[in-house]
């Protein structure tokens, strides 16, 4: 795309267009999709990419905590957001900004109660999480007496829907496992609504879930890294387009000789004649340490060129000694080409955490 002369995150919103109606075409029609966007759209920019996917009519949304949501409500966006793991703190915030939160234990529903309660609330509508394998957040079934229980004796709440996460959707070694969570979701929830005497909406499927689950889509699925481009798996990444590229610029040219070392603690030792290239990026901008020494690489000129030595605060050196380049020349960490997954795994890490690492302080540029 276009000359860089920094370090840059570009996003692609007409790749997530793409993914979305991807996404979409796996879902029947009066299936609702949720858009996950935490953790700022998985490394993006909530805000653009939020507003991006309400304009191509997206259902909801869903952060992760309360100020998140608050961002989104301040840049515009008056789809229903659902918060993932709101702090009691928070409550009153979360009601103020018209945040709807996930209740997953009797601690935080009465929590919420009380919230509603004070802030004078008719039938807020609150979403209720089942634990069904994941062991991470959510109600076990035993407790489902006792939610109804609180839930008659108020008129503030609402419920909303009743969802659960699944554990490894992605793991096609561990089907049993999740049909089994599925088969246990199907069970609380035919419980609950029973007794709730109305049907809420029902979810559980991730990303992966979509893809390899259909059974399990019930009313609504929630997808966050299918959006940004990617499918935990080879032939669904072929069908989806990574919307983040992170690109930098080469700031510095070197020779170093057989035997001179190069950047902190010595820790590369030139072992011939090697020309290293100095990039403004490191690991305050969300490229672990580990991927130095060798381990992780960058790409210039179509070129693989290993990131060499310890990673720096601000910048790393790689080995540019195959490789025709001069300073100035653009450098890419991350595209469609070499992916994220494809560089997170050289340090055995996966899409979600790279991505989610890019800092703050590195511009991001839209294309649309
Ligand atoms: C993050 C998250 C998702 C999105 O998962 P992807 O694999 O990115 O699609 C869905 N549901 C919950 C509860 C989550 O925490």
């Amino acid at each position: 795309m276009s000359e860089v002369q920094e370090t840059i995150l570009e996003i692609d919103l007409k790749a997530l267009k793409h993914n979305f109606k991807f996404i979409k075409s796996k879902l029947s029609n009066n299936t609702k999709l949720l858009a996950v966007v935490k953790a700022f759209a998985y490394g993006g920019d909530a805000e653009v990419i939020a507003k991006y996917l309400q304009g191509l009519k997206v259902d909801c949304f869903a952060v992760a905590y309360v100020y998140e949501g608050v961002a989104l409500r301040n840049a515009g966006i008056t789809l229903p957001i659902l918060i993932l793991h709101p702090q009691p703190i928070n409550f009153d915030l979360a009601i103020k900004y018209n945040l709807e939160p996930s209740i997953y234990s009797l601690r935080t529903l009465n929590y919420f109660i009380s919230a509603s309660k004070k802030n004078k609330q008719l039938d807020y509508p609150i979403h209720i999480k089942f634990n069904t394998g994941l062991n991470r957040l959510g109600f076990d079934a035993s407790e489902i007496a006792s939610i109804l229980e609180k839930l008659k004796l108020t008129k503030t709440l609402k419920v909303k829907s009743l969802f659960s996460h699944l554990a490894a959707s992605e793991d096609l070694n561990e089907v049993a496992f999740t049909k089994d969570q599925i088969n246990i979701f199907k069970t609380v929830t035919t419980t609950f609504i029973k007794q709730l005497g109305y049907t809420p909406v029902l979810h559980q499927c991730n990303t992966s879930g979509i893809i390899n689950y259909p059974e399990a889509h019930f009313n609504m699925v929630r997808s966050g890294i299918g959006l940004y481009g990617y499918g935990n798996d080879p032939q669904i990444n072929k069908q989806l387009k990574p919307i983040a590229t992170l690109k930098t610029v080469i700031s510095q040219i070197h020779t170093i000789n057989k035997g001179e070392s190069l950047g902190y603690n010595r820790a590369y030792i030139a072992s011939k004649t090697t020309t290293t290239a100095t990039l403004p990026i490191g690991h305050a901008d969300g490229i672990s340490r580990n991927y130095g020494n060798g381990n992780g690489y960058v790409v210039i000129n179509s070129k693989k060129a290993p990131i060499i030595g310890n990673v720096c605060m601000d910048m790393i050196m790689v080995d540019v000694s195959n490789i025709n380049c001069k300073e100035g020349d653009e450098v890419i960490l991350f595209d469609k080409e070499f992916t994220a997954e494809d560089l997170a795994q050289t340090i055995q890490s996966i899409s979600y955490e790279l991505l989610t690492s890019v800092s703050r302080r590195i511009k991001r540029v839209f294309y649309r």
